[in-house]
């Protein structure tokens, strides 16, 4: 039996034209890692966050030039920003009013509710959502105390309380995040935050680490959640090109059949059998295909003896033999092509199946 994945009901929330929640696809979103006022590079790394499939990008807002910055990011860009506030009110202001799509910041944080009661009234004057971001490290001095330490239980509750301070200024278009460093704990403050809430939720392991930590732990934290039908919008977090972090985003989401982006690669880990340096086939095949968003299920093996059977289910596949392999459709042997030119022929047959696609 495959895996079920019911998806919890949330509302939906709208960060300029992404709708999150309310059932819509599970959105991949990264942060930039530029200095926002440097709009050349911002804008760069957004539009190549875009080409990767990133929807919806988050960008530190740390002051005003930051803030000034977006409205000539914005303009160079076509998916949704979202400026990203610690403890200024004034800066969330000015970013809205610059033309950010949404703002990142935790009302308890930006100096009491007359400042609350103005960021809240320029969201709603421009339609824009709030992600209420909870850090485990940075709660409340109260809750910490009375929960004896940094708990799935108190994180909850200090999110809820930030969401109380918007919705007492009549707003609710809500998300929260509410991110550990640690599975364990992220995992287990997010099932309890959506047992008390129906708004959209942002999932990801903060400061997950370097690529493989990270991998491993956003797969599993953001895995364990999707597959329990949390989570409505995802962020993979490395200490790595942002652009890594989309793409892990949309194998998590492949892996578990929630979204189809682009081709799912299955490549065999090789064997005695092998006759074809499979590592340096299937790195290449992969960077060239690292911007097409076709999905397509491709098949890279090590042998013609096991390699297309082993990969019946592929849309197009290619099998390493002595010195001649072997291009594949479907389980199905199409040609025998010389070693050197396998990678050159799968990729025109991935591209004649992406116009195969378009035309209707
Ligand atoms: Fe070994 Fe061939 Fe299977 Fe690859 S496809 S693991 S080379 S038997």
């Amino acid at each position: 039996m495959p895996l079920e994945i019911h998806r919890k009901t949330t509302r939906a929330i709208h960060v300029g034209r992404v709708q999150v929640g309310g059932g819509a696809p599970v959105s991949v979103q990264s942060m930039t890692n530029t200095s926002t006022e440097d709009v050349a590079a911002t804008t760069d790394q957004i539009c190549r966050l875009q080409l990767a499939g990133c929807e919806i990008v988050r960008v530190a807002v740390p002051d005003m030039a930051a803030a000034r910055a977006i409205r000539s990011i914005k303009s160079n860009i076509t998916i949704p920003l979202i400026a990203d506030i610690h403890f200024d009110y004034r800066l969330a202001i000015a970013a809205a009013e610059s033309g950010a799509d949404g703002l990142r910041l935790n009302p308890g944080n930006i100096g009491g509710m007359k400042k609350v009661s103005e960021v809240v009234r320029c969201a709603k004057d421009r339609g824009l959502p709030i992600r209420i971001g909870v850090n485990a490290g940075s709660l409340e001095k109260d809750i910490l105390k009375r929960y004896g330490g940094v708990t799935a239980e108190g994180m909850v509750e200090s999110a809820l309380r930030h969401v109380e301070m918007l919705r007492s200024c009549d707003f609710d278009q809500i998300k929260i995040s509410l991110k550990a460093s640690d599975v364990s704990r992220t995992v287990s403050a997010y099932r309890l935050l959506s047992e008390k809430t129906d708004l959209p939720l942002h999932v990801g392991v903060t400061e997950a680490g370097g690529l493989y930590p990270g991998i491993v732990k956003s797969a599993l934290g953001i895995g364990m959640l999707l597959a329990d039908g949390i989570g409505d919008t995802i962020r993979v977090s490395l200490t790595r090109d942002p652009g890594e972090e989309v793409r892990v985003g949309y194998e998590i989401l492949k892996a578990l059949a929630i979204r189809r982006h682009g081709p799912e690669i299955v490549s065999c880990p090789t064997c005695g059998r092998c006759k074809i340096n499979l590592f340096d086939v299937a790195e290449r095949v992969e960077k060239a295909l690292i911007t097409v968003s076709t999905p397509i299920k491709i098949a890279i093996m090590g042998c013609v003896v096991n390699g297309p059977g082993e990969a019946r289910e592929a849309d197009v596949g290619i099998a390493g033999g002595d010195g001649i392999g072997i291009l594949f459709k479907k389980g199905k042997v199409i040609r025998k092509v010389p070693h050197e030119q396998l990678v050159e022929v799968l990729l025109e047959e991935v591209d004649r199946f992406s116009r195969n696609l378009k035309v209707p």
